[in-house]
């Protein structure tokens, strides 16, 4: 045996492989023959029954596959779980706590070697090795079954999250299936699950000769000008619904396929001798590829347009219909990969939920849903659609989470969930222009983040007071090149304008991390510790100085533009953009333009900074605490990393103490403090932060109405008090439960769960 020839064989044939069934089979049989036993088998957690069942063997008879079954401690199997522990016998038989299980036919076998499968500090079953005659296994095979249960163990969870154990051995599937994937739009969702079929691979298509030049160049010239047709008609419908930004997206498909080279690529491939399709698929691949290779997400989202669109126009070039009967009554949408024309489609019908198995939270899909007020939840990895077609789901994205199959106890929970929000919201409207002040006539100032989600009518809708947040990466990202100045003006001009005279506090460019600019892509080792917000900018300095003459030239006849700068680590950094700004107001002086100097701020992301407010607060008008990055940053958790998500907490002790100490040292040097991370609608978190005194909360337009309601409800001196508790606690889950205690309390128990 070549262990690691071995083990690199069996991982590259486990990713093609997406069902439980065939990644288990894959693992008995080429483990029993890389370690040249007589059987290898795997057991695995029934968590129903509380017990240890046999799913896949090879060696042992297949009629034994769901039918052995031990609890803990019982059986060779049972002892390894409850010792969670290797157990290599030079004869099974003769251990105390063996079992004869008939039907496995294995009394011949003598040899026994079996490794705990552990995922996440989880025991999730154990594989199996035994031979025929009665001997130890070596150190060799010890540690290549050690190997290959700790490496496939994450797959292996991960596979059967979607597929049920009992739908491993049955092939029915009736039972409830919870699965986790990453948030795209919040919200709580029922409906039945409808699949759209994806548009046939352009990768299936074999290559084929042309036969008719000019026909074929015609058919797919015909083919592409359908498809922009459809787009343009997608957007159209949609262009009173949703926001500019949003509206754009079809801008960019369109673009997409204007570019030249996609038409002219394809037309001389034909002219080489290819059929129409055959041209399409290897323009459309080279093109797509070039994106994949892209290390950070948002370029390698743009991968998926690219194939999208192409599978698009080989439809039409293939009239191939996708089309599903639009149903008539609320209904959750499930696809491998969504487009923003096909949400388009289904606009006006009662799609409640949108479930994709691919795709992040920066999905054009996820921004769209967002926009129209659809639940979304996106990555949630392959599911097999005969288990989940037509049954009635679950959706809960402030989770991000779906059930699918969804017993009676469980829709009537989520339908009492969602009339309560329905009742809450409705109930909230009347606060609109009520100031958000406690019973003891503690005010707070709530402010709308703009940019990505959320638009400029929805907290002017909902009673912001002003704009904490404008991320304007947004419109940048949302180009195909470095918007010009003039462009830049007009768009900040037209929020300044509409929040005019409430204050607008615009976020420098902040690109970097999981932010980049489809024009401007490059590679890090390590993004989120790179080349980040003003960091990039001020290497960039003329793109930052464009910037700075944009806003400074928007702000004009408004008045109320104030500059915030992002990701800012150290003094430095603040002093060269003073003198940047220095600069820009000189020349934009010197071309008669009487622009003023708007106050400036930094943010406070990272932890360096919080520890040299001192400083920096001499040189700056106010601060503002990114509660998202300086939680990542505190913590050291990645929070788009599904391995360690679950660590990312802004009830964290620690990140708690953090941002009370910022607004203490704030106040000590008379800075106003404002808040625009998540945390700022989390209804618990908004307990604490009412007690740490911070002046503005500002967060998603949608989550004005309830925090205000929180504000309303609560007096300042309870928030103090409960902060002062708090910060004697030692452990997350005791926060958030005395936090909840306190809602509940005070008669804000329906928020508890959207805030969680
Ligand atoms: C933050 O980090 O909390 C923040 C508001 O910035 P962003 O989420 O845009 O990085
Ligand atoms: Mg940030």
């Amino acid at each position: 045996m070549e262990p690691l020839q071995a083990l690199r064989k069996i991982f590259q044939e486990a990713g093609e492989l997406s069902s439980a069934d065939e990644l288990l089979h894959l693992i008995v049989t080429r483990v029993k023959q890389a370690t040249h036993s007589d059987v290898c088998s795997i057991y695995l957690a029934d968590e129903n029954k509380q017990d240890w069942v046999l799913v896949a063997t090879e060696g042992l008879s297949d009629s034994a596959i769901g039918q052995v079954r031990m609890h803990t401690g019982e059986g060779l199997v049972g002892y390894i779980c409850q010792q969670q522990s290797i157990l290599n016998l030079k004869n099974g038989a003769t251990h105390p706590n063996y079992r004869y299980f008939p039907e496995t036919g294995e009394e011949h076998f003598a040899g026994f070697l079996g490794v705990p499968i552990i995922s996440f500090r989880k025991l999730i079953g154990v594989l199996v090795i035994q031979s025929l005659s009665v001997r130890c296994f070596n150190a060799e095979e010890e540690a290549f079954l050690i190997t290959i249960s700790a490496q496939l163990a994450g797959p292996l969870k991960t596979t059967l999250n979607q597929e049920k154990l009992s739908a491993i051995s049955t092939d029915e599937n009736t039972e409830q299936l919870k699965v986790q994937g990453i948030k795209g739009a919040p919200g709580i969702s029922i409906g039945k699950v409808f699949f759209l079929p994806p548009f046939k691979e352009l990768t299936t298509v074999k290559d084929a000769p042309c036969v008719n030049e000019e026909f074929e160049i015609t058919l797919f010239n015909k083919a592409l000008e359908a498809v922009k047709l459809e787009i343009q008609t997608s957007g159209d419908k949609l262009a009173s619904s949703v926001s500019q930004n949003v509206h754009a997206l079809f801008g960019v498909y369109l673009m997409m396929l204007d570019n030249d080279m996609i038409v002219r690529e394809t037309e001389t491939r034909i002219r080489t001798g290819l059929s129409a399709a055959s041209a399409l698929k290897q323009t459309i691949e080279s093109h797509a590829q070039a994106f994949d290779q892209m290390e950070d997400s948002y370029l390698r989202a743009r991968a998926e347009d690219v194939r999208h669109l192409g599978a698009r126009i080989y439809a039409k070039i293939n009239t191939h219909d996708t089309s599903i009967d639009i149903p008539d009554e609320p209904f959750i949408l499930l696809a491998k990969n969504l487009s923003i024309t096909e949400i388009a489609d289904f606009s006006d019908s009662q799609l409640v939920g949108i479930v994709c198995m691919e795709g992040s939270s920066l999905s054009h899909t996820a921004v769209l849903a967002n926009a129209l007020g659809v639940t979304a939840v996106m990555g949630i990895g392959d599911i097999s659609r005969k288990k989940v077609e037509q049954q009635t789901a679950v959706m809960d994205g402030y989770r991000a989470q779906i059930i699918f199959n969804a017993g009676e106890a469980m829709q009537k929970e989520y339908k009492r969930l969602i009339s309560q929000e329905n009742i809450l919201v409705k109930g909230l409207e009347k606060l609109k222009n009520l100031p958000a002040e406690t019973s003891d006539h503690h005010r707070v100032n709530l402010y709308a983040n703009t940019g990505l989600l959320a638009d400029i009518s929805p907290g002017l809708e909902r009673g912001a007071e002003g704009v904490g947040l404008y991320r304007s990466e947004i419109p940048f990202m949302l180009h195909d090149t470095f918007p010009t100045e003039d462009e830049q003006t007009h768009i900040y001009r037209k929020v300044l304008e509409a929040y005019t005279p409430n204050p607008v506090y615009m976020r420098t460019l902040d690109i970097g991390g999981d932010k980049t600019l489809p024009y401007f892509g490059f590679t890090e080792e390590n993004p989120y510790l790179g080349w980040r917000g003003i960091r990039f900018t001020l290497d960039n300095n003329s793109i930052f100085l464009t910037q700075i003459r944009a806003l400074l030239k928007a702000n004009m006849s408004t008045e109320n533009l104030k500059i915030m700068l992002p990701m800012v680590s150290r003094v430095e950094e603040v002093d060269s953009f003073l003198s940047l700004l220095k600069q820009a107001i000189i020349q934009l002086k010197s071309e008669g333009l009487n622009v003023s100097r708007p106050s400036v701020g930094i943010m406070i992301e990272v932890p360096s900074a919080m520890m040299i407010l001192k400083h920096l607060a001499r040189r700056v008008d106010f601060i503002s605490i990114g509660s998202n990055d300086l939680t990542q940053y505190l913590l050291a958790v990645d929070r788009n990393n599904p391995k360690v998500s679950a660590l990312y907490n802004v009830l964290n002790p620690a990140v708690i103490s953090s941002i009370n100490h910022i607004a203490k040292e704030a106040h000590r040097y008379r800075l106003k403090v404002s808040l625009c991370g998540e945390m700022a609608s989390d209804p618990a978190a908004v307990i604490l932060l009412l007690g740490m005194g911070i002046d503005t909360l500002s967060m998603s337009a949608f989550n004005i109405p309830k925090v205000k309601w929180i504000i309303r409800t609560i007096s300042h001196k309870q928030a103090k008090k409960l902060l002062v508790k708090v910060l004697t606690q030692e452990k997350e889950e005791c926060i958030r439960k005395l936090l909840e205690e306190e809602l509940n309390k005070a008669g804000l128990s329906a928020l508890i769960r959207a805030g969680n």
